[in-house]
């Protein structure tokens, strides 16, 4: 298969490896394979792409060190031993990370996270922020899922679906799973000689679903069926995804050679994708009346700041979605609030200057971020 314009059109990359790609069967780092990936990435920020990695290998790494037995498909550990590892490992995963990233000079940053901190809306706005500031300043994030305190509730349980929200909450334009396997299969190759490589899937369906149950990878706790999830997740959210073999050095440049590889194509951009769901895919939790100079900023493309505000109304708290309208109660749009209804009455018709005198602490200068903003006329599609 000729080369696909894979990198080209993507601005915001997430690159998501295995620990079976990144750690060998005693649960030591693959340093030379890190090495060469991390050139890769390299590359792609040369091209001007912004990269965040969703790295596993924690607990591959740390239960070595511990002594709990080596290597990602040894014994099954209990939850504790595993949080331990997770503890000890995250350390050596995100120092071997710094590492490969220092030898082009880029800076790194760790970030852990549950699935709280994707679902709640108030944490979901502060990871959004923090991970777009990092981007803005030209840091790599090396996510990973906080393994440590995560419960079976709040637990993600493998980073598959942690890279699906990770796409999801940063607007990504492309999420790369690199993986053992080079995609997905109608039955598990390993077993079935029959077996036919899927190289696209339009649409996530239920029998789509069915044929990742089929497939199976020895990656850390992910299958294809995690996979599978990310891709109906992130293609949602007007993300693509791609499963890529990784076992190369070079995987990404494998990849834009044309590797067999599965993509899963999202139907919208980002941004389209993301306006939809604050405008129609969330229920109000109150209103915010602005001032006519206030709404024609608005038009101009700007955010909503608290000078603008005339009035608040409902019981909202930061991060939920709420209306905004003009004195004579017409919508102009709807956002993702950035203070509760409580602050953001204390600050109305306030200079965004004033907020740390008024509130005790330095909040964000925007009432509502353009970004968490969709105006009702023309802003939607
Ligand atoms: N968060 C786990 C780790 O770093 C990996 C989860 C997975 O295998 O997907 O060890």
């Amino acid at each position: 298969m000729s080369g696909r314009d894979v990198f080209g059109p993507a601005q915001r990359i997430i690159i998501k490896v295995g620990s079976a790609l990144l750690t060998d069967a005693e649960g030591a780092i693959k340093h030379e394979w890190l090495d060469g990936l991390v050139d890769e990435i390299a590359g792609l920020r040369g091209r001007g792409k912004e990269v965040l990695v969703v790295s596993s290998g924690a607990i591959a790494v740390g239960r070595r060190r511990l002594g709990l037995g080596a290597g990602p498909r040894n014994r099954t550990l209990r939850q504790e031993e595993s949080q331990a590892a997770a503890a000890a490992g995250q350390i050596r995963l995100a120092h071997a990370w710094q590492r490969s990233l220092a030898r082009h000079d880029i800076p790194v940053a760790q970030v852990l996270l549950t699935t709280e901190d994707t679902e709640d809306r108030r944490r979901y706005l502060n990871a959004r922020s923090t991970l777009s500031t990092l981007l803005r300043l030209r840091v790599v994030p090396v996510i990973n899922e906080n393994d440590t305190v995560a419960t079976e509730e709040i637990r993600f349980g493998d980073n598959d679906s942690l890279a699906g929200r990770v796409a999801q909450m940063v607007s990504a334009d492309l999420c790369v799973l690199l993986s053992e396997i080079d995609g997905l299969y109608t039955a598990d190759p390993k077993v079935d000689k029959a077996a036919e490589h899927v190289p696209v899937v339009a649409a996530v369906t239920p029998a789509i679903e069915r044929l990742a149950g089929a497939t199976k990878t020895a990656d850390g706790s992910g299958g294809m069926v995690t996979k599978i999830a990310c891709a109906r997740r992130a293609t949602a959210a007007g993300c693509h995804v791609v499963i890529a073999g990784g076992k190369h050095v070079q995987p990404l440049q494998e990849l834009e050679n044309g590797a067999r590889c599965t993509w899963f194509t999202a139907n919208a951009a980002p941004q389209t994708a993301r306006k939809r769901w604050i405008y129609g895919g969330l229920k109000p939790a109150g209103r915010i009346q602005i001032d006519a100079g206030a709404a024609r900023a608005l038009g101009r493309g700007k955010s909503l700041l608290p000078a603008g505000v005339t009035g608040v109304e409902g019981g909202f708290q930061r991060g939920d979605p709420v209306v905004v309208h003009d004195a004579d109660g017409q919508e102009l749009g709807r956002g993702l609030v950035a203070y509760s209804a409580a602050d953001a009455d204390l600050i109305k018709g306030r200079k965004s200057a004033e907020i740390e005198t008024l509130l005790g602490y330095r909040g964000r200068e925007e009432m509502i971020h353009r970004d968490d903003l969709v105006l009702t006329e023309g802003d939607q599609a």
